[in-house]
């Protein structure tokens, strides 16, 4: 990302704060911070903030042990350096000046908000995502590059899974949990963000967390797993079975595999996000399992797992180009099987774009 890039963005914030009557933006720890500047705070004690107002200098306020890990962009904002001693919630509001209406990112700390709000007692706070929500929303071509190649990676982990080369049976789920964590990096992610590995009846806890467990013959392995690559994300679910599934489970995950190819289907421009979970659901319910799929269909995904837009009955939002987000149905017949079948699409002009290609059926290992 060139400063050229950066300074669009912030443009294109400016002008959202303008329309909103928004007099100053706070960002400190997430991700609205490096959208805009690239930089990333560390989550720790001491603040990191970025000022700003509307009509003035953008300005990152930072630990000064931290301020050399800063790439520094004259042009799009001044770098404020704090000291061990002083009180960086003081100069935040010196450089909030007069301001009546401020936004603030989601993941700032508590404590930094409640600690500036004596400073500004007139103000009033709104969420910063009102602006930067739309701009993060639709990725440009950059970085549906990144999702794609995030996307790559992850499917080559995916297709060793069903190649047999990860070794299930005899193994414990956070033994080949470490196995696929260490594939997503020597795939290229910079970094794992979850291996999700859930065999048997831990498979229908959508979100189960890998365990002592040891993997048998003869059941179901679900592997949700993703990582952070160039600064994107990928996240893909792919279940195998450990010998020949029975009859139930192969019925189960061919209605899946339907449901999740016709919400991808369905993904077109201009469609809402609860029509492409509809697409989905609509399938599952028909085939009686309506009330086995517990969770929404989907999610959105960019810098961070879980973003805008959801896929979820009552979002109305209509896709639009460079809308990216997973298309991830899932069947759970607690206590006994999951499945659940995950891509990432990318919305464009030219149709929904999956940014998973591995194989979608119920592969034998
Ligand atoms: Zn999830
Ligand atoms: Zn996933
Ligand atoms: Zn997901």
């Amino acid at each position: 990302m060139s400063s050229a890039q950066y300074l669009d963005r912030l443009d294109r914030v400016r002008k959202g704060m303008a329309d909103q009557a928004i007099d100053v933006l706070l960002l400190s720890v997430g991700h609205d911070l490096p959208y805009l500047t690239g930089y990333y705070a560390m989550p720790l004690e001491r603040l990191t903030m970025l000022v700003v107002p509307r009509d003035g200098d953008a300005t990152l306020v930072v630990p000064e042990l931290e301020a050399r890990r800063v790439v520094e962009q004259p042009d799009v904002f001044t770098i404020e350096p704090w000291p061990e001693s002083a009180d960086p919630v003081e100069i935040v509001a010196r450089l909030c000046g007069e301001a009546s209406t401020l936004a603030v990112g989601d993941q700032m700390w508590a404590r930094f908000l409640v600690e500036l709000l004596p400073h500004l007692p007139a103000a009033s706070f709104r969420r910063a995502v009102d602006v930067i929500g739309p701009l993060r929303v639709v990725k440009d071509d950059a970085e549906v590059a990144a999702l794609r190649a995030a996307g790559a990676a992850a499917d080559r982990v995916a297709a060793q899974l069903h190649a047999g080369e990860i070794a299930l049976v005899g193994r414990t789920e956070a033994q080949v949990s470490a196995d696929i964590s260490a594939r997503l990096l020597a795939e290229g992610h910079d970094k794992v963000n979850f291996a999700i590995v859930a065999a048997g009846a831990n498979a229908a806890s959508p979100h189960h967390h890998a365990s002592g467990r040891v993997i048998e013959a003869g059941e179901i392995v679900l592997c949700d797993f993703g990582g952070t690559m160039d600064g994107y994300c990928s996240d893909i679910t792919r279940c195998v079975f450990t010998g020949d599934p029975p009859a139930e489970i192969a019925e189960a995950y061919a209605v899946l595999h339907a449901a999740q190819a016709a919400s991808v289907a369905a993904a077109t421009v201009g469609t809402s996000c609860e029509d492409v979970d509809r697409a989905a659901r609509q399938i599952i319910a028909d085939a009686g399992y309506g009330e086995y799929f517990i969770h929404r269909t989907g999610h959105g995904i960019g810098l961070e797992e879980h973003e805008d837009p959801y896929i979820i009955a009552g979002n109305t939002e209509p896709l639009a180009p460079g809308h990216a987000f997973s298309v991830e149905p899932g069947i759970y017949l607690g206590g006994r099987w999951g499945i659940r079948l995950e891509d990432i699409v990318v919305a464009s002009d030219a149709g929904p774009q999956r940014l998973n290609n591995a194989d979608h059926s119920l592969v034998t290992v």
